[in-house]
């Protein structure tokens, strides 16, 4: 194994009240914003996780789905969570690791790249940012004692990148001394004697600490996520005898069934391409080959869930999904706002985002003699600005 990633999410993050790596950004756990960042570097072979033992279920949830290792329980302090995490994949011993807070999880690829290529370089380096604000020294009573010189000061943040072995050797080694007072990784390096080095850090790779953070860094989120794009959809299926058809996975009774390999839901269809149009991801039947037994009959909605996750993949968002269905019956509207309900939570956004239409043909063409149901879709998604 060359480079893996230790994850700390063990604190129990009072300050934002609340546990912080839990709450929501953007919509998702935060925990599993970082989780995915580093699980899709193709850089890391592997994430390791280090929580705190009553945040299982939790974790569970925030990390569905997500390419990571087991979970290990981290200890009474940042220092001992590192070193659980450490001692979790010595078995592996990857040449270099980098250590992560789970409460940054704006941190970008660019950033993960710079700490992979300075730890191979150095063995131990950390992100830092000069600080441009004057610093002064005060004393207890909020009274100015001096002006600190800051050409020389740094704010250092995480991933921090180091040499596997040495870093696991310095760990051990402050736990048989009784040392457990090291507020990150690269202290313990500079108390082994280890020359750390740095690298440039990202002004909004920020820590998450009070309730303003989160504000803030939505509002970074939300400019980050500045590549508006939008796919198109369209689909048809033909009638068959039956007595239901599924429209955006909703099962509604109808005298007529739909002809489909699936469960042939026109409009799930639709929508679903629209979403893979959006991310230039080839259409439906590129990622589900009708040719393959596995999704005959199989339900719709997983095929939307798919594309969705491909725009996460990506670090992007859905920002609306519209559609119109075509036919002349049944009748769309009694089931509009369950229909939308249904889209909305397989595509994990609010039921604001997700708008459904319908019309007849006026009873034109072969939609109008009733002979099949059409829809057309379209999927606005944001993207962080360089994604693929
Ligand atoms: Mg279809």
């Amino acid at each position: 194994m060359q480079s893996a990633a230790i994850i700390v999410a063990a604190g129990r993050g009072e300050r934002a009240g609340g546990l912080k790596q839990y709450r929501p950004l953007g919509g998702e756990p935060v925990l599993r914003r970082v989780l995915r960042l580093f699980a899709a570097h193709p850089g890391i072979d592997a994430v390791q996780p280090v929580i705190h033992p009553a945040d299982e279920a939790d974790f569970r949830a925030a990390a569905a789905g997500i390419d990571c290792l087991s979970p290990v329980a981290g200890g009474a302090t940042r220092q001992a969570s590192v070193r659980a995490g450490l001692e979790a994949l010595s078995g592996e011993n990857p040449a270099w690791v980098l250590v992560h807070d789970a409460a940054r999880p704006l941190a970008s690829w660019a950033l993960l790249d710079r700490a992979l290529a300075a730890a191979r370089e150095s063995g131990a380096a950390i992100p830092v940012l000069a600080v441009n604000d004057t610093i002064k020294r005060v004393n207890a009573a909020g009274r100015v004692i001096e002006t600190v010189a800051r050409e020389e000061l740094r704010a250092v943040q995480t991933p921090q990148a180091f040499a596997f072995s040495p870093l696991l050797d310095a760990h051990r080694r402050a736990a048989r001394e009784g040392r457990n007072d090291f507020t990150d990784d690269a202290a313990l390096m500079e108390w082994a004697g280890v020359s750390v080095a740095t690298f440039m850090g990202e002004a909004g790779n920020l820590k998450l600490t009070t309730s303003d953070d989160f504000a803030r860094a939505a509002a970074i989120d939300a400019l980050a996520l500045g590549d508006v794009r939008t796919g198109t959809g369209f689909d048809i299926h033909a009638f068959e005898p039956g007595d239901h058809i599924m429209l955006g996975g909703v099962k509604i009774p109808h005298g007529k069934g739909l002809i489909g390999h699936s469960d042939a839901d026109v409009l799930l269809h639709a929508l679903t391409d629209a979403v893979l149009g959006a991310i230039a991801e080839g259409d439906i039947g590129h990622h589900f080959p009708p040719s393959e037994a596995c999704w005959r009959g199989a339900p719709s909605d997983q095929f939307l869930a798919h594309a969705v996750a491909l725009v996460k993949w990506r670090g992007g968002r859905i920002a609306h999904l519209d559609a119109t269905v075509l036919c002349e019956a049944p009748k769309v509207g009694p089931h509009r706002d369950a229909i939308r309900a249904s889209i909305a939570r397989i595509a994990g956004i609010k039921i604001g985002q997700v708008g459904v239409k319908a019309t007849t043909t006026e009873g034109l063409g072969f939609l109008g003699r009733g002979e099949g149901i059409a829809a057309q879709a379209s999927a606005t998604i944001r993207l962080p600005w360089g994604a693929e």
